[in-house]
């Protein structure tokens, strides 16, 4: 397989919008599992409707459901041919494990961590005005991002693929440095 990636932040760190020019740049495949779930919703699937309460809540969808998605996801062709960029995936150890799993065994070629502090997050949060970006699903989505997500930073680390990238600055300065980490592999 192709260059497999992972990009991890606090909700609200620049993330998505990195991911879509860092997979631009090198051609890799832009796999976001909020906007996946988010197209589910907008359709009125079955996946749609149980994972919009979830959402609506500021909680994780379940790690089954999940991983189930991002597996059949990352089975397709274009990704096989492309590579990929996971950007909201895996959010928990579990879904971690099973990245490694499906990508046969040793995981993503590296997980960025883009680092931008909680206060500075929420501010940016509180002005994009997304649907479910009120105070209280923030402060729940940023305690949860503690909780579960920290963790895989730990994960990777120990696995030693894990690149912290400074989150501060501009786009084109924070996408440099991104670039840094991934022209090194
Ligand atoms: P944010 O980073 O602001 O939470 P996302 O677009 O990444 O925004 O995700 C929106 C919501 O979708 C999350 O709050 C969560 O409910 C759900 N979600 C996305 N990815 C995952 C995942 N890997 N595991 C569990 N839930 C997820």
């Amino acid at each position: 397989m192709p260059l497999t990636l992972v990009i991890l932040g606090r909700q609200g760190s620049g993330k998505g919008t990195q991911a879509a020019l860092v997979a631009e740049h090198y051609g890799v495949i832009h796999i976001s599992t909020g906007d996946m779930l988010r197209a589910a919703v907008d359709a009125g699937t079955e996946l749609g409707l149980r994972a919009q309460a979830v959402m609506d809540a500021g909680d994780l969808v379940g790690d089954d459901i999940m991983i189930g998605i991002v597996r059949e996801r990352l089975g397709a062709a274009d990704i096989q041919a492309h590579g990929v960029l996971l950007d909201g995936f895996p959010r928990t150890t579990a879904q971690a494990d099973a990245l490694a799993h499906i990508l046969g065994g040793s995981g993503p070629d590296v997980a960025v961590n883009l680092d931008v502090p909680i206060a500075e997050v929420t501010q940016r949060m509180l002005t994009r005005g997304r649907a479910d970006d009120t105070e209280e699903t923030i402060a729940r989505r940023l305690e949860l991002y503690e909780a579960e997500t920290a963790p895989l930073l730990d994960w990777f680390e120990q696995r030693g693929r894990l690149a912290v990238v400074d989150g501060l600055g501009t786009e084109d300065e924070v996408f440099a440095r991104l670039c840094r980490i991934i022209d090194d592999i």
